[in-house]
């Protein structure tokens, strides 16, 4: 593992575009579930009784009660963990350039990332399915469930439900990153979402490097991925920013 550390750190040294692509699980650490796997939301309930946007549409009252309800309690608490601080920090250091992101729990800008692409959009904001005004999901008052807009309209997430499409300025951006990064690092993704998950196969077709870090291997291992420097995010980011700032310090200074 540590010689992986090391490669993956020359290799983030040396690169002149690198992109992160993120999933839930890089938020597990703190205190937000994934979908798929162990402890994930997928277990208890299924995705398209409430999370498919005709589930929404035909019965608001029970996705609210069942999913969004606990949804914005956990994200109104979750802060960034030492993987998010890690990404931030080697965008600090002029190597990170950008993140593509499938969660919408908004803790990548909150720890100081600046360039966030938010592939499935965000759940920071709702907006009025009647007259359309945005209200920050803090500020929403739960005593009457669906939460309800002054117009009398339901607020609904900015976050896309199954069954919808791609916000387009997102899918495109996120294309020409992929296709313009030489490293990716793919961090707490299962990589079977789609489109999302083409965008380390764009990469590695033109050329990138693709690390993945996550506790379990993925699709991507061993086809698409130059490695899997398994682990919990946090834990790998700081070993890994670590030896950055390690091989940052030997470097001659340059006048
Ligand atoms: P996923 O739920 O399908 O997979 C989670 C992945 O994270 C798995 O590969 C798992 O092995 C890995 N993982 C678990 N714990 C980890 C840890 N501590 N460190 C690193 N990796 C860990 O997630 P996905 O691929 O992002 O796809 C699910 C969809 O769910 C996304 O489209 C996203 O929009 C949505 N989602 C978002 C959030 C969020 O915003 N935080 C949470 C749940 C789901
Ligand atoms: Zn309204």
């Amino acid at each position: 593992m540590q010689e992986l550390i090391k490669s993956t750190a020359e290799a983030l040294m040396r690169a002149k575009h690198c992109v992160a692509l993120t999933g839930a699980g890089i938020s597990v650490e703190s205190g937000i579930p994934p979908f798929r796997g162990k402890g994930g939301i997928w277990e208890k309930y299924d995705p398209m009784e409430y999370a498919h946007i005709d589930a929404f549409m035909s019965n608001p009252t029970k996705v609210w009660q069942v999913l969004l309800k606990d949804m914005k309690s956990i994200v109104d608490k979750a802060r960034p963990n030492d993987a998010h601080l890690g990404l931030a920090r080697l965008e600090q250091l002029g190597i990170l350039k950008t993140i593509i992101t499938q969660n919408v729990d908004g803790l990548h800008q909150l720890a100081g990332n600046t360039d966030v692409i938010e592939f499935h959009g965000n759940f920071a904001w709702h907006r009025c399915l009647d007259c359309r005004q945005r209200i920050a999901t803090h500020a929403i008052d739960l005593t009457t469930i669906p939460p309800h807009c002054q117009c009398g309209g339901i607020y609904r997430p900015e976050c896309i439900f199954f069954g919808e499409a791609i916000p387009p300025q997102h899918l495109m951006r996120s294309q020409q990153e992929a296709t313009r990064c030489d490293v990716m690092l793919v961090i707490g993704t299962s990589a079977v979402v789609q489109p999302v998950a083409l965008m380390p196969v764009i990469a590695r077709e033109t050329n990138a490097k693709v690390f993945e870090i996550n506790p379990e291997r993925t699709p991507l291992t061993d086809n698409i991925s130059n490695g899997i420097l398994e682990g919990k995010a946090g834990h790998v980011m700081n070993r890994l920013v670590e030896e950055v700032e390690r091989q940052l310090s030997t470097l001659d200074p340059i006048y």
